[in-house]
């Protein structure tokens, strides 16, 4: 298995993979969560 550690979709703290969350469907927010770590980051694109 290769590990990519430029890969968005993984914790920057401790490498597991992110989970997200759609927040709202009309603004396309969503959280980044790690498991471990809690929320990672949130995209809200403009
Ligand atoms: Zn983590």
């Amino acid at each position: 298995m290769t590990v990519d550690a430029a890969d968005p979709r993984a914790c920057p703290t401790c490498g597991d993979p992110l989970t997200f969350e759609i927040l709202d469907d009309e603004r396309f927010l969503v959280v980044w969560s790690c498991v471990n770590c809690g929320v990672i980051r949130t995209t809200e694109p403009l």
